[in-house]
C-alpha cells in the first residue's frame, strides 16, 4: 500500500486569467447579529417551509428535474407577468452573472462602473474579457454620459448597472436608465435588481421595450431564500434562448423548484417583510443623522454604506459588540465605509447602540 503522494507543483493548463484572480474575498464570522450579506432576516415562514418539504417528498428523486426548469419558469412568468420564452432560472443570479459574461462578455468587453459589484468584474477577469469601469458620480448616481461614451467607444458586449446600486444603495431615474440603454444600441445590458422590492421602483417595463437589456432577479433577499439558491433573468425570448443555452442541462433540483413553487403559490409574506425593512431602513439612518464622527448614507435597498473615520476600528468594534458588516474600503475602494445590512427591529436597535458608542 502507497499513502498518498503529496501532490506538489502548479498544473500548467489553468489559464493565466484564473490563476491572476483572488479567491471571492468572504470569510463567515461568526456573531450573533449577522449584517454582512444583505439576506433576510427572517426565514422562510415554518408552514411554506413544511409545505415545500411535502412537494419534495411527493417527488421522485431517482429522476432528473426538468431540462429548464421549464415549469418553474412559467410559474415565475406568471408571476411577473412575462412571457414563459423570457425567463431563464438557474441555483442563484451570481451563476447567471457568469453566463452573461460568457454569453457577451468574452473577447470583447465588459463595462460597469467604480465601485460596483464584485462579481461583475470577478467573473469579467476569469473569463479573459476586457473590463473597463467608470468612476460612479460623487453622489453616487451614474455616470451616464461617460458611461454614454465609453458605449460608443468601446462597443461592450455587456454592459452591468445595478438597481438599486450595490454597495451604495442608490438608485437612479428610469430615464437615466433609458438613456443607457439607447446608447447600448444592439449591446447587451444587464440590469441586476437584486434589491428592487427595497426600492419602490423597478426595470421591467424599460426591459420590455429593448430586446438588448435584461432585468437580474433573486430569491436570495425579499423572498429569504438565498440558501436555497435561485434567481432568474426576464428578457426577449431572443436573448434568454441563447442565454439558456449556456445554462448547463438539469441545473435547478427538484429541491429548489419545490420550494420555489410554495413560495410563488403564497408570496404575501414577501410584502410584509419588505415594509419593514423599509420603515426599519429608516429608522436606523435617523437614528444616525446627528452621529459626529460617521455618516449613515441614504439608501433604497436592505442595506446601507455606513462612513467612518476608520473601517478596520469601526468593523472590529462593531465585531465586539456582537456585529458583522462587510468592509468596504477593502473590497471596492470605498474610503472607511462598511456596508451594513438592515436586521430585525432588535438587531437594528443593537446596531445603533453600537455605532452610538463608536468614537
Ligand atoms: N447581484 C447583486 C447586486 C447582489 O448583491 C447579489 C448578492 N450578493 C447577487 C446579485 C447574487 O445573488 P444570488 O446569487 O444569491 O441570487
Amino acid at each position: 500500500m502507497t499513502s498518498n503522494p503529496s501532490v506538489t507543483g502548479a498544473p500548467v493548463g489553468v489559464r493565466p486569467a484564473v490563476r491572476a484572480v483572488p479567491a471571492y474575498p468572504f470569510t463567515p464570522i461568526q456573531v450573533p447579529i449577522k449584517l454582512d450579506q444583505n439576506e433576510n432576516p427572517y426565514d422562510f415562514p415554518a408552514e411554506l417551509k413544511a409545505k415545500a418539504a411535502e412537494r419534495m417528498l411527493a417527488q421522485p428523486w431517482n429522476r432528473y428535474p426538468d431540462l429548464h426548469a421549464d415549469t418553474l419558469a412559467a410559474r415565475i412568468a406568471k408571476y411577473e407577468d412575462w412571457d414563459a420564452d423570457g425567463v431563464v432560472v438557474t441555483p442563484g443570479s451570481n451563476v447567471l452573472i457568469k453566463l452573461l459574461t460568457e454569453l457577451a462578455g468574452i473577447e470583447q468587453t465588459v463595462l460597469t462602473v467604480d465601485p460596483t459589484f464584485s462579481v461583475y468584474t470577478l467573473e469579467a477577469k476569469m473569463l479573459g474579457a476586457r473590463l473597463v469601469q467608470v468612476p460612479l458620480n460623487e453622489d453616487f448616481s451614474m455616470p451616464v454620459d461617460r458611461l454614454k461614451i465609453e458605449l460608443q467607444r468601446q462597443r461592450p458586449g455587456v454592459l452591468y448597472i445595478t438597481q438599486p446600486h450595490a454597495p451604495t444603495g442608490h438608485v437612479d431615474d428610469l430615464a437615466a436608465v433609458r438613456e443607457l440603454l439607447e446608447a447600448a444600441g444592439e449591446w447587451v445590458v444587464v440590469l441586476d435588481e437584486a434589491y428592487y422590492q427595497y426600492s419602490g421602483t423597478d426595470c421591467r417595463d424599460l426591459v420590455r421595450q429593448y430586446p438588448n437589456a435584461l432585468s437580474l432577479r433573486t430569491f436570495s433577499k425579499a423572498w429569504g431564500l438565498a440558501g436555497l439558491r435561485a434567481g432568474y433573468a426576464l428578457a426577449g425570448a431572443d436573448l434568454a434562448t441563447q442565454l439558456q443555452k449556456l445554462v448547463p442541462a438539469f441545473n435547478v433540483s427538484i429541491l429548489i423548484q419545490s420550494a420555489l413553487e410554495v413560495a410563488l403559490e403564497n408570496p404575501g409574506y414577501v410584502q410584509e417583510r419588505v415594509a419593514e425593512a423599509v420603515a426599519e431602513r429608516g429608522r436606523v439612518l435617523a437614528a444616525l443623522e446627528d452621529h459626529p464622527t460617521c455618516q449613515a448614507m441614504p439608501s433604497r435597498a436592505n442595506f446601507f454604506l455606513l462612513r467612518t473615520p476608520d473601517a478596520e476600528v469601526a468593523y472590529r468594534h462593531l465585531i465586539d459588540h456582537g456585529i458583522v458588516t462587510r468592509r468596504q474600503d477593502r473590497l471596492t475602494g470605498l474610503e472607511g465605509c462598511l456596508r451594513v445590512g438592515i436586521g430585525t427591529p432588535a438587531e437594528n436597535d443593537a446596531l445603533i447602540e453600537a455605532v452610538r458608542a463608536l468614537k
